[in-house]
């Protein structure tokens, strides 16, 4: 139950009654200035990385979950206020039953009440098959296949949409549990990647305009700006390294506040004094960015390929 007003401990800003410690800075906050916090960081990450949202057009990533959503509305409350903002969001049905059905609504839903213009795709529509037929199977490569596929659907549309830019709602959350993940599958070049660099002149760029934001900002910015309402989870989130990566973080981030922060930002230094990686080259086959002669969303269309034809 919610404490009274009374009870509960004075914003370190305005005084009246917080919603919100923040550990890592030992500052309690209420609803308002919560917001205008993770409204400033937004921002000031989309300045940081040079995107000047008043010359582009962006593509917003939009799957309906609390993280896009809360992507979408701080977007299209700048745009609102430099007018010139081209915004256009993409949502991506991967065809996971009984998980995407409310998420595809929900995405109509804030669009259609942001105004916001809306495109939608399905792998089946892209590559031939839903996800679920995809990973019949092998359930446990659900994750990576769904990842990689996704990326590509949304390089098609933006492309097809002339954006200049894709963005994420990628939060801080996320980016810690990628580096830990990186460091557990012992994948040395992403662990020298720069995760700020954007592609070049041929490719769309990316940016995450809330990896500074820790998951749990983003959920109560979402709520205190009325947002959503609780989603149904991904069947196959739990078959995810991802999963094991975020409950180690969350408990050593629990002691050890300002953990998550400190992790992204020793990856992005280890990244800066790491040897200029060698620009991606170009698939053979569809010609979008690969560290190989194929990339890894044509290496796995064919396998789908193969297994389709031998299918009974
Ligand atoms: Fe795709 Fe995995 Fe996310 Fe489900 S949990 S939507 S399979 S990446
Ligand atoms: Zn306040």
């Amino acid at each position: 139950m919610p404490l009274p007003d009374r009870d509960r401990a004075a914003c370190s800003r305005c005084g009246t009654a917080a919603v919100y410690l923040q550990r890592v800075t030992g500052r309690h906050l209420c609803a308002g200035h919560l917001a205008e916090e993770v409204e400033a960081r937004a921002r000031k990450t989309l300045a940081d990385d040079g995107i000047s949202l008043a010359e582009r057009s962006v593509a917003v990533a939009l799957s309906g979950g609390k993280d896009s959503t809360v992507l979408l509305s701080l977007l299209h409350g700048i745009a609102r206020e430099t007018r010139d903002l081209d915004l256009v969001a993409v949502t991506v049905d991967e065809g996971i039953a009984g998980y995407r059905e409310e998420t595809l609504r929900a995405a109509a839903a804030i669009t259609a009440r942001l105004g916001i213009a809306h495109r939608t795709t399905s792998f089946e529509e892209l590559f031939g098959e839903p996800l679920d037929r995809l990973v019949e199977g092998e359930e446990s490569r659900a994750c990576s296949l769904c990842g990689i596929l996704r990326r590509k659907a949304l390089m098609v549309i933006a492309r097809e949409e002339g954006a200049a830019c894709i963005a994420t709602g990628h939060n801080l959350d996320d980016e810690a549990q990628s580096v830990l993940m990186n460091w557990l599958r012992g994948d040395r070049d992403r662990l020298l990647r720069d995760p700020l660099h954007h592609a070049g002149r041929e490719f769309v760029a990316r940016c995450k305009p809330l990896r500074e934001i820790p998951e749990k900002e983003v959920a109560l910015y979402g709520m205190i700006r009325g947002l959503f309402s609780p989603m149904p989870e991904c069947p196959y989130r739990h078959t995810a390294l991802r999963g094991e990566a975020r409950a180690m973080l969350n408990a050593v981030e629990q002691r050890y506040p300002g953990t998550l922060e400190r992790m992204v930002e020793g990856q992005r230094r280890l990244a800066r004094v790491a040897r200029e990686p060698a620009p991606p080259g170009q698939c053979e086959r569809c010609g979008d960015p690969a560290s190989g002669r194929i990339c890894q969303a044509c290496r796995v269309l064919e396998g789908v390929a193969f297994r389709t034809a031998r299918r009974p």
